[in-house]
This record gives C-alpha cells, structure tokens and sequence, in this order.
C-alpha cells in the first residue's frame, strides 16, 4: 500500500486538468476561470412523510457558462455532496465540450437513497426538489437542462419536467427543461441505452485503430475479448449486453453491490438482470461462480475492464494489482488521479470517462433538440426517402428482368434499403456519428504530441482549447 494520500474525487479532476492545462499555452487567468466551478447550490427542504418532516440536502452545481444551457445529471445517491457534485459538474463541461453537445457544465444531488422510500413519497421528494430548483432557473430549458444518473431515470425526469411545467403554464418548450423523459413525455428513442451503447460505440472505433490495439497489448477485434463490468445498473448492463449480444465479447466477470459473479465461459448478462431485479443482489445466480469480495475481481486477468459504477474505485490501493491491459471508463471519475499515474506507468490503455460516457449526454442534446423543434426525428423525411429508394430498387427489378433474371436482389438487401430510418435508428446513428468525431480528435493529439503520453490527457487538451475558444470569441 501506498502512504502517498488519495486525493478527493475533485482534487483528482484537478489534478488531472492540471497536468493537461501545463501542456497548453493559456493565460494563467483563463486557466484558472476554466477550472473552478461557477457556483453551487445547497437546499434544504423539509417533505412531511410518514407523520414527520423529514428534512433533504440536495445541490446542483454550475461548472462553467462558456456556453448555456448548462447541462449534467441528478443523482440521488446517499454519498451525494458538494465536493462530488463539483468534480461531476466539471467533467460535464469537458464532456460536452469533447462530443460537441453545445452545452456547459452542470451537476446535482440529492443526498437519499431511494430505495427507502415508495414511489408516491419519492415523486413528492423530487417535485420538491425541483421546485427548488425551478424557482431559481436551475431547471430552466435555456439555462439549465438536468438528466437522469445515478438513482434517477425517466421517471424522475417526467416528476421533474411536470413539476416545471406547471410552473411555467405558458412555456411553449417546457418540455426542453430536462432530457432523459419517457417517449409518451417528450422523451426520445434510445435515451435510455444511450450511454451503455455509446461505450460499445466507442470500443468499436479503439477497435478499428490497429495503433491503439497494439499499445493496449492486445491484437485482433472485439470478437472474442474477455470483459469484466463493474456495476450492472442501466451504463452497465447496456455495455455488456451490446458488446457481448452484438461485438462476440465474453463477459467473464460481474460485480455488483453485494459481491461478484465469475465464470471464463462467460455470463448471460439479461440473466443476471433479472436475477439481481428479482433478489436485489447477484449471490445465488446458479451460472458463475460467487464471491463475496467483489473488488477483487477488479484485478482478475481479462482484456477490458469497465467501471461503471461509482468514482474511486481504481485507486492507489488496488491500481498495482489491475491486470486488464485496456479500462474504459463508463462510469464518472472510476480511476483516481494517483491510481492513474500507476497505471499509465505500467502502459495500461484507459478510455476516459469524459469521452466513453459520453453517449447519455450526446442523446440527452438531441432529445432536446427535438423538444425544442417540436417534431419527432424522421417525421418528414422517412416516406419520402422509402418512395427514392422503391424507384432504385424497382429500376434494378427491370434492369434483371431484361438480362433474364439471371441476377436477382436479395430479399435481404430489399427489406434493408427500402426501410426508411426511424427515430431510433436516426439517434444511433447521430451518437456512432459523435463517438467516432471524438474519438479521432482525441486521438490526433495522443499520436501527434510526444508531450502526451495517454488519452486522458488528449481528451483533457482537446476539450480544454474548445472551452478556451468560446471564453476567448467572448472577449474574455
Ligand atoms: N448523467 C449523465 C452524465 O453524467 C447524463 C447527463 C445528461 O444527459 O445531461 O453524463
């Protein structure tokens, strides 16, 4: 063990930022402006439930206005408090910078676990909380657009967007105030796997990079990798069932809350997911093999490890100990600043949070986009692109009739290119899209400087300069 003291979740973004910010040419001012958080918001609010008031602490915290609206998660959580919420705001801002989602950054909590309550108190619990907030513009469609994290999901969301709504009657984009709502509430097709498929998005493009392979050790494709996920929760689960169901990845280990399940022949992840809804923990799952102490498995031999937990989970007691040549980080802040320099010593090949998590976010900003256009993505163009399509294929129809039908179309192909895109399909392709952009700009960087040594870092500049630009266009 290491007697060097671990520094809080902010103090690592810190640190992290400012190794970045000294390979950067910034005014010393500017680079302080970026990097402190604008202003936190602390309520306490009293709900009486169950004959009492109980009194709840929640925060939201606006990391950087460079752009508006900011932008960023709710959790409800029991460890939730300002220096978390902070750290979470900050990699908000460097986030949405990264993938191009015209946003600052911003980040709330709700210090309560939500497993103690039924779902009537839950909904007055948040409609209070986001009445708080409402009141103050901190729920705001121009000003500050919160979204589902940890604790919280479209249920929440929909509380939260009616609450607002009821408060603004006249708001003709009320429902632009919040993203990650249910699809009958303003929602949009494929929020919910957004960051769980964006992950698999963003392995596919390290995948396609023989370069990147290589650094990380390994070789090959996805095909074939042995995964171990931490945290089965909705980043989680989307990320194993994709890149097992659709890349031929082996999902050999899952830790969970109550210990972690093992098998080298691999594990069906929707068991699991169910067995966890139904028993609230993975113990007794009949297929793998169960140990009670699931952070050991964090430093089982695999070829891709995925935080999608909590924060500080790799730190500077097990970061020696990690064996997966290639962590990617679907959770915020997995990987502590200290546990980060242990592992980029060793040459392990860490895909950072600020872009492998990026995927919610990503489709958050179109969900808006398409509250505030007041038309479902396709609307006008689907038909119209199915009635092009039928000419070319009915032209190709002739075309092999005359040569005697001696080449015929595929049905396959048919039922294929005569499809017009959906919703759904329009908003994978849109975060495929952006993962691929953001993953290329972090990687010029990364192979073009012989200063940066990892991708964090690149992320870090690549996002960083983008910030600065928009501060400096202002005249600041
Ligand atoms: N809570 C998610 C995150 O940390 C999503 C944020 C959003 O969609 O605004 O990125």
């Amino acid at each position: 063990m290491s007697t060097i003291k671990e520094p809080s979740f902010r103090e690592s973004v810190d640190l992290m930022f400012n190794r970045a910010v000294a390979l950067m040419d910034l005014p010393p001012g500017l680079e302080e402006k970026i990097r402190v958080c604008n202003a936190t918001y602390t309520v306490r609010f009293g709900v009486r439930l169950r004959g009492e008031i109980k009194t709840f602490t929640g925060y939201r915290s606006v990391h950087s206005e460079h752009m508006e609206p900011v932008k960023g998660g709710i959790r409800f959580a029991m460890g939730v408090n300002q220096d978390e919420v902070e750290a979470l705001a900050a990699l908000m801002t460097y986030k949405c910078a990264l993938v191009e989602a015209p946003f600052g950054g911003s980040k709330g909590g709700l210090r309560i676990d939500p497993r103690q309550y039924d779902e009537h108190e839950l909904e007055r619990i948040t409609r209070r909380f986001a009445y708080e907030l409402a009141k103050r513009d901190l729920i705001h469609p121009s000003q500050n657009v919160p979204a589902p994290d940890m604790g919280t999901g479209e249920r929440e969301m929909a509380w939260m967007a009616d609450q607002y709504a009821r408060m603004n009657t006249t708001d003709i984009n009320a429902r632009a105030c919040v993203t990650g709502k249910p699809l009958n509430a303003g929602g949009i097709a494929g929020r919910v796997e957004a960051t769980g498929r964006g992950v698999q998005y963003a392995l596919q493009e390290f995948f396609r990079e023989p370069l990147d392979i290589q650094k990380a050790g390994l070789s090959g494709s996805l095909d074939g990798k042995r995964v171990i996920v931490q945290g089965l929760g909705n980043v989680g689960y989307h990320a194993a069932k994709f890149l097992s169901e659709e890349d031929g990845c082996k999902i050999i280990g899952v830790i969970e809350r109550d210990g972690a399940l093992f098998s080298p022949d691999g594990i069906d992840v929707d068991a699991v997911q169910q067995w966890l809804a139904k028993n609230g923990g993975v113990s007794g799952f009949p297929d793998a093999t169960y140990t009670e102490n699931g952070a050991a498995i964090l430093e089982e031999d695999c070829d891709i490890l995925i935080p999608a937990a909590l924060e500080g989970v790799i730190n500077l007691g097990n970061a020696d100990n990690i064996k997966a040549p290639l962590i990617i980080e679907a959770a915020n802040g997995p990987i502590t600043a200290g546990a980060d320099n242990i592992l980029r010593k060793k040459g392990t090949v860490i895909i950072p949070d600020m872009y492998a998590n990026a995927g919610g976010v990503t489709v958050s900003y179109f969900e808006w986009v398409k509250n505030l256009s007041h038309i479902r993505f396709g609307r006008m163009q689907r038909r119209q692109e199915e009635a092009r399509h039928q000419l070319v294929v009915d032209e190709l129809e002739q075309i092999s009739a005359a040569l005697g039908g001696q080449y015929k179309l595929t049905d396959g192909f048919k039922q294929k290119y005569l499809r017009g895109a959906g919703e759904l399909e329009l908003v994978r392709s849109g975060l495929d899209d952006t993962m691929r952009i953001a993953y290329q700009s972090m990687r010029d960087v990364w192979h073009s400087r012989d200063d940066v040594e990892d991708l964090r870092t690149a992320a870090y500049l690549v996002s960083i300069e983008k910030v600065a630009a928009s501060y400096r266009a202002k005249g600041l």
